[in-house]
């Protein structure tokens, strides 16, 4: 423990967030750079518990209080070492992970918990700076090949542990860039790109082949990855989003959410670069909030962005409806510690303006004679708990409908499972009842030289748990090849089931 007193003297403290007013003029990462005299302080209030509940509640199972410790120590080498055992990049959980072992940090009970997702960015961050995060080239090659079809986390973590194993391993990615949904979902002002390059000049120093622009089942059929390969992993997402299909879905205006931030990302990118009228610059003919009423309907993360990102763009309004009713304040007591709390969430982009709203159910989209969306209409609900069956019914709250102003609309409703049509159902591959690749353990039931990770398995989840997916994935294909494996051993967290939500 470093310092036994730290939990009393200090304070939680976050890193500092640019105003408002200056990030709303750019994509740059809100967040600013921690420094070590912060980072030291905070690994301070640490209380090195006998039971330390943020390692279980970690689903990489991260050794939590030891990295505290080191930091504290100001041995930041030791700090990284141990970070790097269990998180493949701590870069990108240290930025955006909703960090559920801080929703079980004992320090949670009566005290704000330990900044711990701040500290892991610390110690990534200073790694990079003191150049220890070096190329670890496999002594030795098995012979083996192994595909990782997806680029995303799960990709990215699991190539990372086979190339570690010994086996060439080549990264398949259909986009003209690697990192899935961490390139092209999750806007730049919460993780900048380059972060991700960093890390892919490690890993190809290390010897991951990356080749993108290749839509394995079109490019390259099932049948040639098979016969090219000794094993295939699947980590593909999950990238069938979930419609609204309601009257007035035609009108243009009505967008994915995903088509207006992959585009956004792709213009701070600089492809497809245009400027516009107002001297700004964009990508050719494509979705802008500019001056317009923006809905976005669903309440997650990726409604989240899209407010963000509507409102860098100058929008008239940002208006976000949710079905569901407004979660509690505060922790509830339906979700004791160390549960991951069901509560009231509010991003950095809702701080930065919009108008939110729960129990709400869009009916109609409304558009005028061009076939350009100008309204939405919407109704209150009353969500109650059914008597007999205890589940919760949403009715119609009388006399509620009304119209909104409505030029935008983004459908950030979740996503329903991967692509099945093409090289999923090619490979023979069976479905779960969400309509996920099934497995046994991360193994394909119907094709015993596939394997499968992250959200395409998993249903849509989390950065952390796409690493996680991607490592335990790796370790089970490593198996299959050489009937043993060495690579790291399941994350501890895998056990218990309190975060099985995510
Ligand atoms: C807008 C948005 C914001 C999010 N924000 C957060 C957040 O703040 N924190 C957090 O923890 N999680 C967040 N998530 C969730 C997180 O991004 C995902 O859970 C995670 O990226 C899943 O990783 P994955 O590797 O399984 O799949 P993905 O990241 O979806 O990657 C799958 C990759 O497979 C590729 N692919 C698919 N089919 C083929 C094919 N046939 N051939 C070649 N390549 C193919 C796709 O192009 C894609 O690059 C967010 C998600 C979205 C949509
Ligand atoms: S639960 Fe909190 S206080 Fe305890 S070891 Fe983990 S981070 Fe430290």
């Amino acid at each position: 423990m470093g310092k036994p007193t730290g939990f009393l003297e200090f304070e939680r403290e976050l890193p500092k967030k640019r105003s408002i007013d200056e990030r709303l003029k750019d994509y740059r990462e809100i967040e600013t750079a921690p420094t070590d005299s912060n980072s030291k302080q905070q690994a301070a209030r640490c209380m090195d518990c006998g039971i330390p509940f943020c390692h279980n509640g970690c689903p990489l199972g991260n050794i939590i209080p030891e990295f505290n410790d080191a930091v504290y120590d100001e041995n930041w080498g030791l700090a990284y070492e141990i970070l790097a055992s269990t998180n493949n990049f701590p870069e990108f959980t240290g930025r955006i992970c909703p960090a559920p072992c801080e929703a079980s940090c004992v320090l949670g009970i009566n005290k704000p918990p330990v900044a711990i997702e701040y500290i892991e960015k610390s110690i990534i961050e200073k790694a990079f700076e003191l150049g220890l995060v070096k190329p670890r080239i496999p002594k030795t090659r098995t012979g083996k090949r192994v595909a990782v079809v997806g680029s995303g986390p799960a990709g990215m973590a699991a190539a990372y542990q086979l190339n570690q194993a010994g086996h060439s391993v080549v990264l398949l990615e259909r986009a003209d860039r690697i990192g899935g949904l961490v390139r092209y979902g999750i806007p730049d002002f919460k993780l900048d790109k380059g972060i991700i390059d960093r890390r892919m000049a490690v890993m190809e120093a290390e010897g991951v082949e990356f080749r993108t622009g290749v839509n394995v089942g079109v490019d390259i059929k099932a049948e040639e990855l098979q016969n090219e390969f000794d094993a295939v992993l699947l980590t593909v997402g999950s990238t069938v989003p979930r419609d609204v299909k309601i009257q007035g879905r035609q009108f243009k205006g009505v967008h994915f959410a995903m088509e207006f931030l992959s585009q956004q990302n792709k213009r701070v990118a600089g492809i497809d670069r245009v400027v516009d009228h107002r001297g700004a610059t964009y990508a050719n003919g494509e979705i802008l909030a500019t001056d317009k009423h923006v809905v976005v309907i669903g309440g997650g993360d990726t409604g989240s962005d899209c407010v963000g990102t509507s409102g860098r763009h100058g929008a008239k309004s940002v208006t976000q409806i949710e079905l569901m009713p407004i979660p509690p304040k505060d922790r509830d007591a339906s979700t004791p510690w160390p549960n991951w709390p069901m509560m009231l969430r509010t991003s950095t982009s809702h701080e930065e303006g919009c108008d939110r709203h729960w129990s709400i159910n869009t009916k109609e989209f409304i558009g005028d004679e061009n076939g350009n969306l100008t309204a939405l209409k919407i109704v209150d609900l009353d969500w109650q708990k059914d008597p007999e069956t205890g589940r919760m019914q949403m009715r119609e709250v009388d006399g509620s409908e009304r119209t909104i102003p409505c030029d935008l609309a983004f459908l950030a409703a979740g996503f329903l499972h991967p692509q099945q049509e093409g090289l999923l159902s090619d490979l023979d591959l069976e479905f779960d009842e969400r309509g996920n690749i099934k497995t046994n353990g991360y193994q394909s039931t119907s094709n015993e030289k596939v394997f499968a990770a992250g959200d395409c398995r998993r249903g849509q989840s989390l950065v952390v748990w796409a690493i996680s997916e991607g490592r335990e994935a790796a370790r089970s294909v490593d198996e299959y090849l050489m009937g043993e494996s060495f690579l790291e051993a399941k994350a501890v967290s895998m056990l218990n089931p309190v975060f099985a939500h995510a």
